[in-house]
Protein backbone atom coordinates (compact mmCIF):
# COMPACT_ATOMS: atom_id res chain seq x y z
CA UNK A 1 0.00 0.00 0.00
CA UNK A 2 0.99 3.31 -1.11
CA UNK A 3 1.48 6.36 1.28
CA UNK A 4 -1.98 8.92 0.89
CA UNK A 5 0.42 11.53 1.67
CA UNK A 6 3.78 11.82 -0.31
CA UNK A 7 5.21 14.36 1.82
CA UNK A 8 5.35 11.20 4.57
CA UNK A 9 5.74 8.21 1.89
CA UNK A 10 9.71 7.37 3.52
CA UNK A 11 9.55 8.49 7.49
CA UNK A 12 12.97 8.94 9.32
CA UNK A 13 12.53 8.59 12.94
CA UNK A 14 15.97 9.74 14.68
CA UNK A 15 16.52 9.31 18.47
CA UNK A 16 19.16 8.97 20.81
CA UNK A 17 18.09 6.68 23.00
CA UNK A 18 15.78 3.65 22.87
CA UNK A 19 12.43 5.33 24.01
CA UNK A 20 12.85 8.68 22.94
CA UNK A 21 11.06 8.56 19.51
CA UNK A 22 8.27 6.55 21.25
CA UNK A 23 7.97 8.98 24.04
CA UNK A 24 7.71 12.25 21.55
CA UNK A 25 6.44 10.71 18.15
CA UNK A 26 5.05 7.09 18.76
CA UNK A 27 1.50 8.25 17.75
CA UNK A 28 2.24 9.85 14.48
CA UNK A 29 4.89 6.93 13.72
CA UNK A 30 1.93 4.46 14.45
CA UNK A 31 -0.11 6.56 12.06
CA UNK A 32 1.77 7.05 9.31
CA UNK A 33 2.63 2.89 9.30
CA UNK A 34 -1.89 2.88 9.32
CA UNK A 35 -1.34 5.28 6.32
CA UNK A 36 0.81 3.18 4.60
CA UNK A 37 4.05 5.18 5.03
CA UNK A 38 7.58 3.45 5.47
CA UNK A 39 8.31 3.88 8.55
CA UNK A 40 12.03 3.16 10.06
CA UNK A 41 14.01 3.58 13.11
CA UNK A 42 17.02 5.08 13.55
CA UNK A 43 18.64 4.80 17.60
CA UNK A 44 22.09 6.35 17.78
CA UNK A 45 23.18 4.73 21.26
CA UNK A 46 22.11 1.06 22.50
CA UNK A 47 21.06 3.22 25.39
CA UNK A 48 22.93 0.90 28.42
CA UNK A 49 22.89 3.64 31.45
CA UNK A 50 24.52 4.06 35.10
CA UNK A 51 24.31 6.97 37.17
CA UNK A 52 27.43 8.85 38.26
CA UNK A 53 26.55 7.45 41.55
CA UNK A 54 27.17 3.84 40.53
CA UNK A 55 23.37 2.90 40.09
CA UNK A 56 22.93 0.61 36.94
CA UNK A 57 19.46 1.42 35.68
CA UNK A 58 19.41 0.23 32.31
CA UNK A 59 21.41 -3.03 30.30
CA UNK A 60 22.31 -2.23 26.62
CA UNK A 61 20.81 -5.98 25.55
CA UNK A 62 17.79 -5.34 27.64
CA UNK A 63 16.69 -1.83 26.24
CA UNK A 64 17.54 -3.21 22.53
CA UNK A 65 14.85 -5.73 23.56
CA UNK A 66 12.20 -3.08 24.46
CA UNK A 67 13.12 -1.34 21.96
CA UNK A 68 12.17 -3.64 19.40
CA UNK A 69 9.12 -4.66 21.26
CA UNK A 70 8.19 -1.02 21.54
CA UNK A 71 8.84 -0.48 17.60
CA UNK A 72 6.68 -3.59 16.51
CA UNK A 73 3.57 -2.53 18.64
CA UNK A 74 3.62 0.59 16.94
CA UNK A 75 4.14 -1.73 13.35
CA UNK A 76 7.33 -0.18 12.93
CA UNK A 77 9.58 -2.92 11.11
CA UNK A 78 12.68 -1.11 10.10
CA UNK A 79 15.04 -0.29 13.21
CA UNK A 80 18.52 0.05 13.61
CA UNK A 81 20.36 0.77 16.87
CA UNK A 82 24.48 2.61 16.22
CA UNK A 83 26.87 2.24 19.52
CA UNK A 84 27.94 5.66 20.30
CA UNK A 85 27.75 6.00 23.81
CA UNK A 86 24.57 6.72 25.20
CA UNK A 87 25.26 9.93 27.62
CA UNK A 88 27.76 10.87 24.76
CA UNK A 89 25.90 11.31 21.00
CA UNK A 90 27.98 14.22 19.70
CA UNK A 91 27.69 16.26 16.98
CA UNK A 92 30.86 15.30 15.43
CA UNK A 93 31.62 13.92 11.71
CA UNK A 94 31.47 10.43 12.55
CA UNK A 95 27.82 10.58 13.81
CA UNK A 96 26.64 12.79 11.20
CA UNK A 97 28.07 10.39 8.76
CA UNK A 98 26.40 7.15 10.46
CA UNK A 99 23.28 9.26 9.87
CA UNK A 100 24.35 10.06 6.60
CA UNK A 101 24.48 6.60 5.38
CA UNK A 102 21.05 5.46 6.44
CA UNK A 103 19.52 8.53 5.09
CA UNK A 104 21.06 7.91 1.73
CA UNK A 105 20.00 4.12 2.01
CA UNK A 106 16.45 5.34 2.70
CA UNK A 107 15.74 8.83 0.87
CA UNK A 108 13.28 9.86 3.23
CA UNK A 109 10.83 12.96 2.04
CA UNK A 110 10.30 13.27 6.09
CA UNK A 111 12.69 13.27 8.67
CA UNK A 112 11.92 13.17 12.46
CA UNK A 113 14.50 14.41 14.93
CA UNK A 114 15.15 15.54 18.57
CA UNK A 115 14.70 19.36 19.13
CA UNK A 116 18.46 21.17 19.17
CA UNK A 117 17.20 23.13 22.61
CA UNK A 118 16.21 20.03 24.57
CA UNK A 119 18.68 19.88 27.24
CA UNK A 120 20.10 16.75 27.36
CA UNK A 121 23.38 16.77 25.15
CA UNK A 122 22.61 13.06 23.41
CA UNK A 123 19.38 14.76 22.47
CA UNK A 124 20.80 18.42 21.45
CA UNK A 125 23.29 16.94 19.04
CA UNK A 126 21.50 14.25 17.35
CA UNK A 127 19.23 16.82 16.70
CA UNK A 128 22.00 18.45 14.88
CA UNK A 129 23.63 15.93 13.53
CA UNK A 130 20.56 14.85 11.74
CA UNK A 131 19.92 18.08 10.13
CA UNK A 132 23.62 18.35 9.09
CA UNK A 133 23.11 14.60 7.66
CA UNK A 134 19.72 15.14 6.06
CA UNK A 135 21.03 18.68 4.16
CA UNK A 136 20.27 17.16 0.94
CA UNK A 137 16.45 16.45 1.85
CA UNK A 138 13.95 19.35 2.31
CA UNK A 139 11.80 18.29 5.15
CA UNK A 140 13.17 17.90 8.82
CA UNK A 141 10.83 18.10 11.57
CA UNK A 142 11.73 18.47 15.87
CA UNK A 143 9.70 17.01 18.29
CA UNK A 144 9.30 17.85 21.79
CA UNK A 145 11.91 17.91 24.35
CA UNK A 146 11.67 14.77 26.38
CA UNK A 147 10.88 14.84 29.44
CA UNK A 148 11.83 14.50 32.18
CA UNK A 149 15.61 14.73 31.02
CA UNK A 150 15.60 17.35 28.36
CA UNK A 151 13.11 19.66 29.91
CA UNK A 152 14.11 23.33 28.33
CA UNK A 153 15.02 26.88 29.27
CA UNK A 154 13.88 27.32 25.79
CA UNK A 155 9.83 27.83 24.72
CA UNK A 156 9.19 25.07 22.30
CA UNK A 157 6.79 26.04 19.32
CA UNK A 158 4.13 23.72 18.00
CA UNK A 159 4.03 24.40 14.39
CA UNK A 160 2.44 21.19 12.77
CA UNK A 161 -0.02 18.66 15.01
CA UNK A 162 -0.69 15.19 13.92
CA UNK A 163 -4.22 13.72 15.49
CA UNK A 164 -2.96 10.72 17.31
CA UNK A 165 -6.47 9.74 18.49
CA UNK A 166 -6.19 6.55 17.18
CA UNK A 167 -2.84 5.76 17.92
CA UNK A 168 -2.67 7.00 21.86
CA UNK A 169 -3.28 3.56 22.57
CA UNK A 170 -0.41 1.98 20.54
CA UNK A 171 1.83 4.96 21.32
CA UNK A 172 1.06 4.03 25.35
CA UNK A 173 1.46 0.22 24.89
CA UNK A 174 5.28 0.70 23.02
CA UNK A 175 6.11 2.69 26.20
CA UNK A 176 4.90 -0.10 28.31
CA UNK A 177 7.43 -1.78 26.46
CA UNK A 178 10.52 -0.03 28.01
CA UNK A 179 10.13 -2.30 31.33
CA UNK A 180 13.17 -0.97 32.61
CA UNK A 181 12.64 2.79 31.95
CA UNK A 182 9.07 2.39 33.75
CA UNK A 183 11.10 0.57 36.63
CA UNK A 184 13.16 4.13 36.47
CA UNK A 185 10.29 6.29 36.29
CA UNK A 186 7.51 5.09 37.67
CA UNK A 187 3.55 5.14 36.64
CA UNK A 188 3.90 9.12 36.54
CA UNK A 189 5.98 8.76 32.99
CA UNK A 190 3.67 7.20 31.50
CA UNK A 191 0.98 10.15 33.22
CA UNK A 192 3.12 12.44 32.09
CA UNK A 193 4.07 11.17 28.26
CA UNK A 194 -0.05 11.34 28.09
CA UNK A 195 -0.64 14.67 29.62
CA UNK A 196 1.13 16.23 26.74
CA UNK A 197 -0.72 13.98 24.41
CA UNK A 198 -3.82 14.90 25.82
CA UNK A 199 -2.87 19.18 25.96
CA UNK A 200 -1.70 19.14 22.23
CA UNK A 201 -5.11 17.25 20.85
CA UNK A 202 -6.82 20.05 22.89
CA UNK A 203 -5.11 22.81 21.52
CA UNK A 204 -6.21 21.20 17.99
CA UNK A 205 -9.27 20.46 18.82
CA UNK A 206 -8.52 16.60 19.15
CA UNK A 207 -8.66 14.34 21.75
CA UNK A 208 -4.96 13.73 22.11
CA UNK A 209 -2.45 14.91 19.09
CA UNK A 210 1.55 15.73 19.45
CA UNK A 211 3.45 18.54 17.88
CA UNK A 212 6.66 18.99 15.85
CA UNK A 213 8.63 22.12 15.18
CA UNK A 214 9.52 22.63 11.86
CA UNK A 215 13.12 22.95 10.84
CA UNK A 216 12.45 23.12 6.79
CA UNK A 217 9.32 21.49 5.29
CA UNK A 218 8.99 20.98 1.17
CA UNK A 219 5.41 21.05 0.10
CA UNK A 220 4.37 18.17 -1.76
CA UNK A 221 1.11 17.77 -3.87
CA UNK A 222 -0.23 14.35 -4.35
ZN1 LIG B 1 16.78 10.03 25.48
Amino acid sequence: MLCSNPMFERSLFVGAHLDDIELAAGGTAARLVQAGARVRFLVMSTSEYTSYNGIHFRDAVVAKEEGQEAAATLGVKEFDVLQFPAKDVENHSTVVEAINAIVDDFRPTMVFTHWPFDTHRSHANTALATIAASRYYNSVLMYEPITPAGRSYVGFRPQLYMNIDDTIDLKLRALRCHRSELEKYGEQWIEGVEARSRYRGYEMRARYGEAFEVSRLEAVLA
